[in-house]
């Protein structure tokens, strides 16, 4: 299965920014086997940068949306608007959204059955918090968001949700799980999925990590068995870095 590695770029760049940032990537990427790579700029970024990545293997994805096709809803954006400015992908769940923007399970399951109608490849995060690590509540937290999240949703459309797994305390912090705290995480996702869905989709479902990953400890997560990708933030926004990243070796 190829892995897939995907740039969360969060509020960093403008269009002077994305445009060296693609020259450079442009080159590397080339080189590049056995994966897709995934770029999900600020929403401002995205009309341009579809015409930038026009020609390459390089997709697109927004880091967000709103659940409503359309109305009085000021400041947001739809499903169908980012597939308009050529998203093929979304993050949804992202534990910021959930700490600063108070999301809930319920508003992102939502919002992960609008982006499935308008044909989005759902990226949904789930992780938790280190206090709830070390009250020993990290596998009830993963089961509880995930269930809450993919409520609703098909077999079929689980097809295109990949779960990243993404604990709170390895978030921009330096500190990334253990491939042994990951293989575990990853392990247990792939277990509940095959309860939510059949065990061949359950298989063959995308679980990525994120947290802390960089172009040193890349080669660590891409040797794990559940580890199908990773969600990489910090250093996605250097082209040379996640160029590195990108070209990590898969057995
Ligand atoms: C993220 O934003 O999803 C993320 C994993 O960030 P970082 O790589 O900076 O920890």
């Amino acid at each position: 299965m190829p892995k897939i590695l995907i740039a969360n770029w969060k509020m960093n760049k403008d269009l002077k920014d994305a445009a060296s940032f693609i020259k450079a990537f442009k080159k590397d990427i080339k080189k590049i086997k056995n994966s897709a790579a995934v770029i999900c700029p600020p929403f401002t970024l995205l009309h341009e940068m579809k015409k930038m990545l026009r020609g390459s293997s390089i997709k697109l994805g927004a880091q967000n949306i709103y659940f409503e096709e359309k109305g009085a809803f000021t400041g947001e954006i739809s499903a169908s608007m980012v597939k308009d400015a050529g998203c093929e992908y979304v993050i949804l769940g992202h534990s910021e959204r959930r700490q600063y923007f108070n999301e809930s399970d319920e508003l992102i399951s939502k919002k992960v059955k609008s982006a499935l109608k308008n044909s989005l490849k759902v990226i949904l995060c789930i992780g938790e918090t280190l206090e709830q690590r070390n009250n020993n509540s990290t596998f009830n937290v993963l089961q509880n968001q995930l269930e809450r999240c993919l409520k609703d949703v098909s077999e079929k459309e689980i097809e295109n949700i990949s779960i990243a797994y993404e604990p709170v305390w390895a978030i921009g912090t330096g500190k990334n799980a253990t491939s042994e705290q990951a293989e575990e995480a990853h392990k247990f996702i792939r277990s509940l999925l095959s309860k939510i869905c059949n065990k061949n989709a359950a298989a063959n479902a995308i679980i990525i990590y994120g947290g802390s990953v960089n172009e040193n400890n890349i080669a660590d997560f891409m040797r794990i068995k559940d580890v199908n990708g990773v969600l990489v933030g910090g250093a996605s926004l250097n082209p040379e870095t996640f160029a590195k990243i990108c070209s990590v070796r898969v057995l």
